[in-house]
């Protein structure tokens, strides 16, 4: 029958082509976008299995469908893998994504009107945490805490806020911020005033599991994640607990709190990238996307530019372009006429709109998964400094070519996904 033997492109040319060109796109420039990075094939394979077609809700052992038998397999292995590499004695794989798996979370230990204290969005805090736009925004009392004027995490204004106003929950963790967070300060802050404390480890989950940077798991109540960014899988969310005694709650939370149906090959691909990240190849990996965004870092500040915190522990960092009066949109469409892909992103008390902003977010995860180097970043930071300085100096059409053709010269040596 056509229906299980035409490829998509006899069956859909125009999406057919514009996949193709996406992995092209993929494959010509630097992917510096600190929330992406570039599967395994076997994590391809997986996603694109006939295990789409499958549908159950519930838990392995407890499903509401039948034939669920290889389902709650691959489930169970996903679940015990999570555990594994985390050290967790409680692991969900179901979430559809990071901010489902923290809407999970609140659904378990909040009420509307509960207040909630997260790191404000202007300070690297994640929409789900609180954004106003965001259900979390709107159904919950937010506070939120910030950076200190060389943007660290200013620890004694948060622990002041949550003395002063006892949420029920306390969130660590963020998508723009650069360093180690103290989990143990957040958990004595907690501990003080009562409230549960959720980590969302979704930049830096790879690091976590290989003991790159400090472990949340056994000083948090929940922990959240994705197994996109840092971790080198599929799309999707997690959630961890050292704690057993909440599984009941988190799991019910999850469904039928907020989802219905898994999404079982997604599920599969999520097995695939814990089993991948407990490899001694994934540790060399998650020590090449730290030094890796060090050298980045102190390439771009040796090269005079204002690097937030001066650096990173993370593998994310934060250019702040308000010293070189240039806007975040700006410095992205430059560099990506460059060959370099990176995003806008504010920066602490940013004058400019969030569709502006004054800063750059630069990530090493898929650039080190296609098998970059210190070299090749350090070669990135002066790239980057050239296209920036360009543009305060009119010659940007000029060094724009001549990056984008030495990026081509680096990418043509560092191939992905072979045709
Ligand atoms: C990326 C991210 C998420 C998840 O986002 P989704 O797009 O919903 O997967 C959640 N929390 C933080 C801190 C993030 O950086």
């Amino acid at each position: 029958m056509r229906h299980f033997t035409a490829g998509l492109q006899s069956v859909d040319p125009e999406i057919f082509a514009a996949l193709e060109a996406e992995t092209s796109r993929q494959r010509d420039g630097i992917e510096l976008i600190a929330s992406e990075n570039l599967v395994s094939r076997a994590t391809l394979e997986a996603i694109g299995s006939p295990m789409v077609n499958k549908t159950v809700e519930g838990y392995p052992g407890g499903r509401y469908y039948g034939g669920a038998e290889h389902a709650d397999r691959i489930e169970s292995l996903a679940i015990e893998r999570a555990m594994q590499l985390f050290g967790a004695r409680y692991a969900n794989v179901q979430p559809h994504s990071g901010s489902q798996a923290n809407l999970a979370v609140f659904l378990a230990f909040l009420t509307p009107g509960d207040s909630v204290l997260s790191m404000d969005l202007s300070a690297g805090g994640h929409l789900s945490h609180g954004a106003g736009p965001n259900i979390s925004g709107r159904w919950f009392d937010v506070v939120s805490y910030g950076v200190d004027g060389d943007g660290f995490l200013d620890y004694d204004a948060m622990a002041a806020t949550a003395r002063a106003t006892s949420p029920k929950l306390i969130i660590a963790g963020g998508s723009a911020y650069p360093r180690a967070i103290d989990f143990e300060r957040f958990r004595s802050v907690a501990d003080a005033v009562g409230a549960t404390l959720l980590v969302d480890m979704a930049h830096w989950a790879g690091l976590v599991a290989v003991g790159l940077h400090p472990d949340p798991v056994p000083v948090a109540d929940v922990v959240t994640a994705t197994t996109y960014k840092n971790l080198r899988g599929v799309r999707g969310g997690f959630i961890l607990s050292h704690r057993d005694d909440l599984a009941r709650k988190l799991n019910s939370a999850v469904f039928p709190g907020v989802q219905g149906s898994v999404i079982l090959n997604s599920v599969a691909a999520k097995a695939v990238a814990f089993k991948e990240a407990m490899s001694p190849e994934f540790e060399h990996y998650a020590n090449g996307v730290l030094d890796n965004a060090r050298a980045l870092a102190a390439t771009l500040v040796e090269r005079g530019t204002t690097v937030l915190t001066g650096g990173t522990d993370t593998p994310l960092l934060v250019i702040d372009l308000r010293p070189l009066a240039l806007t975040g949109a700006a410095a992205s469409d430059a560099l990506e006429s460059a060959g370099l892909t990176a995003n806008k992103n504010g920066v602490p008390d940013d004058p400019q709109p969030p569709k502006i902003t004054s800063g750059l977010r630069l990530g090493s995860s898929a650039g080190t998964a296609r098998g970059l180097g210190v070299a090749e970043f350090t070669q990135i930071g002066h790239w980057i400094a050239d296209v920036v300085e360009s543009m305060k100096s009119g010659s940007i059409e000029s060094v724009a070519a001549r990056v984008r053709g030495e990026v081509d010269g680096l990418v043509s040596r560092f191939p992905i996904y072979s045709v």
